[in-house]
């Protein structure tokens, strides 16, 4: 049977593209992919790099501060948000551009379309037409949740926080996650006068105890007001912006209410269910290792799987399905020992286990530092950093690394190598210090803080 594409992507996120560029470079196949909306996706358009683009905006406040300390002479000039937003408006073109070059390049056919699944070797586009493909690959990534409740039309989400006429006076940031947490940094950088409501005990949940209680008190002491344990009960159009009403008995009045309560998979109106493709209770597709769904010509990958959403994780899965399926090499990403960052501030890297996790499953030995860094203890900041170690007591394996402190993500990457190749408590110990550094913590750690 002669199909008109060898392989049809829906979604143009970083799983998809990846994933066509590696069947069609790589593997020489007939690709064409679909995508609605930018291409790029939620990392590039309205995820990841605009996030971070922002990180670095609301960092410099606090340089400027430190500036004077070191003897420079800084008028603090302030911060014009629409001359940030148009230059990262025209730096996301500049990315989108990249991206659809490197597909064309590749040799593979775009339609700017939303594409959803007649059976299981035909997709049809918005616009009719319809095209065969022996593999379809579903990419199409998640978007934000916002829970129903009176009001709710009023909360923006992370999607609409790129796109802001102006910056709020105050804010009001709901959840308790990544997204939660980076954008009450963010904004409190930015100048804003931030509250974050999160129904748990403490923000994070899911990271080492020690380090997310790390991250919330220099959240605090940073001026955003976190009030754990609770939850909006409505919010309500006023002349001067948008009150609400919180289940703490909290009445206050915002400029902007921002939901960050998780994302779902986006796989509604795709046609899948009918199909047969398994869908779990989020939405999220049913896929087996090789990432392969209950019918044998559809895969799926990234956030619409929700396995870890994560974009290095998506272009994982993405390749390892073009080398599988078209490249006559079976991979299965392994999804452990996956490092990430919160880009809050301080930031938090962590790779494998906390503490609670590894002490329900062995015994084990925690290395532990919290101490001022040299950059800020001279400006006359308060500011601490934190190293953690998690110790295998009987393989002597480091089973999770948490780290507290500004550029963590640029460390936890580089020990998340070291913990992936197995390295013991003693290899830490025989390698050498770089000095003065924060990460030399690392290493220079020698009798542990606890053991469990
Ligand atoms: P998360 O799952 O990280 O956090 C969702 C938060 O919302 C939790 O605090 C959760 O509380 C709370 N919540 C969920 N439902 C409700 C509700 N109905 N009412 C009130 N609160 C609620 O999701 P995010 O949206 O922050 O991020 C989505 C994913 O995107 C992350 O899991 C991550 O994988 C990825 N991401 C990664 C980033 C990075 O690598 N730096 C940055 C941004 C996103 P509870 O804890 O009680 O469940």
């Amino acid at each position: 049977m002669s199909f008109d594409y060898d392989l049809f992507v829906i979604g143009g996120g970083s799983g998809g593209v990846r994933a066509a560029r590696v069947a069609a470079a790589d593997w020489g196949a007939k690709v064409g992919l679909a995508e609605e909306s930018r291409m790029g996706g939620t990392c590039v358009i309205r995820g990841c790099v605009p996030k971070k683009l922002m990180v670095f905006a609301s960092g410099f406040p606090s340089i400027f501060e430190d500036a004077r300390s070191y003897g420079w002479a800084v008028d603090q000039a302030g911060f014009d948000w629409m001359a940030f937003r148009n230059r990262l408006e025209a730096e996301l073109d500049r990315l989108e551009g990249a991206y659809r070059d490197t597909l064309k390049t590749a040799g593979v056919t775009i339609h700017d379309a939303r594409a959803t699944l007649v059976d299981a070797h035909r997709v049809r586009l918005a616009s009719g037409e319809e095209f065969s493909a022996r593999h379809i690959l579903i990419a199409t990534g998640g978007q934000p949740f916002v829970p129903d409740f009176p009001g709710a039309e009023l909360a923006v989400t992370s999607n609409d926080m790129f796109h802001l006429d102006a910056l709020p006076k105050r804010a009001l940031v709901v959840g308790g996650g990544y997204i939660a947490s980076e954008f009450a940094c963010i904004l409190n950088g930015l100048g804003v006068e931030v509250c974050q409501f999160y129904r748990g005990a403490q923000i994070l949940r899911g990271f080492d105890d020690e380090a997310r209680g790390h991250v919330a008190t220099a959240m605090q002491a940073d001026g955003i007001l976190i009030h754990t344990g609770t939850d909006v009960m409505r919010l309500e159009k006023t002349h001067g912006g948008i009150r609400v009403v919180a289940t703490d008995g909290t009445e206050r009045e915002f400029d902007l209410v921002m939901y960050a309560t998780g994302r779902r998979p986006n796989t509604q109106g795709l046609g899948l269910e009918a199909l047969g493709v398994g869908i779990g209770r989020q939405g999220q597709i049913a896929v087996d290792r090789f990432s392969q769904t209950a019918v044998p010509s559809v895969f799926a990958v990234g956030d619409v799987t929700g396995r870890i959403n994560l974009t290095p994780v998506a272009i994982r899965e993405g390749h390892a399905f073009a080398d599988t399926v078209f490249g006559g090499k079976p991979t299965a990403f392994d999804h452990e020992l996956v490092a990430s960052a919160v880009f809050t501030q301080p930031e938090m890297g962590s790779v494998g286990m906390t503490e609670e996790a590894a002490r329900d499953q062995e015994p084990i030995e925690v290395y532990a530092t919290a101490f001022r860094p040299m950059r800020t203890a001279f400006a006359g900041r308060p500011d601490r950093v934190m190293m953690k170690l998690i110790v295998s007591q009987t393989t002597r394996k480091v089973l999770g690394c948490h780290i507290v402190a500004p550029e963590a993500g640029e460390m936890i990457q580089l020990a998340a190598i070291a913990i992936r190749m197995g390295a013991t408590k003693e290899d830490f110990d025989r390698t050498c210090a770089v000095h003065p550094t924060m990460s030399e913590e690392l290493v220079t750690m020698r009798k542990p803080t606890r053991s469990a």
